[in-house]
């Protein structure tokens, strides 16, 4: 069984109970990402390039092989997975191993997006920074255009999913959070997930402003965010350590 061209693979979390909802799954770390998030820390996973220490997708293969009947299903995360060609049929070759599938995204494609929705039972969707100031947090500009597309496609869509946005009181004050929740709501969405940024905590009287808002707003502490980049690998040994989490 191979996806073709070969999917570039960073690393593996063997289970996860928190990152596919309902699901026992394992996350698939995929190489490349077309943003340049100036909180991302696993700069290592922006570079698209295979290195001799990533797992095969043969390797791959075979843990999902002795994983019958163990696990519900496979998350893609990365990176930005939707930006290897590869990924369909590797989707295609799980489902057909019997697992659930599951992708996490920033939406930089929303053709590519289009396309394999209907093979994903969900997605998680990372929505960075009101549309119009994605560049002050990833860098890219017009980088905004293609996630808004992107939710719109889901929105229309009829497979599950949930928008996440990190907040870093230091990248983001109050009123860009709230011209974020504002353009959100408009948009029809009903529930908003809030993570904690890593050793950060969310600014006073935000909760209180913005759950009027919506049907249902989250808010995940730090230890239980899902951050869109695995811990940094180690410099040696097996990666990630037996046990980790993609948290
Ligand atoms: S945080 Fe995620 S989306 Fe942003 S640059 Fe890093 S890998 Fe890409």
């Amino acid at each position: 069984m191979h996806a073709t061209p070969p999917l570039r693979i960073s690393g593996l979390t063997p289970l996860t109970t928190i990152d596919f909802p309902g699901r026992i799954a394992a996350v698939v770390w995929l190489r490349g990402c077309a943003l340049r998030c100036v909180y991302c820390h696993n700069a290592d996973l922006q570079n698209p390039s295979s290195t001799a220490r990533d797992p095969s997708w043969e390797s791959l293969v075979r843990f999902f092989e002795r994983r019958r009947g163990f696990l519900d299903g496979v998350v893609f995360s990365g990176g930005e997975p939707l930006l290897q060609s590869a990924l369909p049929d590797a989707v295609t070759a799980l489902r057909d191993l019997g697992f659930e599938t599951a992708l996490h995204t920033a939406g930089p494609c929303p053709g590519r997006l289009i396309r394999i929705l209907p093979h994903l039972d969900w997605v998680g969707f990372d929505v960075k920074a009101p549309f119009e100031e994605y560049e002050s947090i990833t860098q890219i500009p017009k980088s905004g255009e293609n996630a808004r597309e992107s939710l719109v496609v889901l929105q229309r869509s009829d497979t599950p999913f949930e928008v996440r946005t990190t907040i870093d009181p230091n990248l983001m004050d109050m009123a860009m959070v709230m011209r974020m929740a504002a353009q959100l709501q408009k948009m029809g969405l009903s529930r908003w997930v809030l993570q904690e940024a890593t050793g950060k905590r969310l600014p006073v009287g935000l909760e209180d402003r913005i759950a009027p808002l919506f049907d249902h707003l989250e808010i995940r502490k730090a230890s239980e965010a899902r951050p869109d980049t695995p811990p940094p690998r180690p410099e040696s040994g097996r990666y990630p350590p037996r046990g980790a989490r993609a948290a």
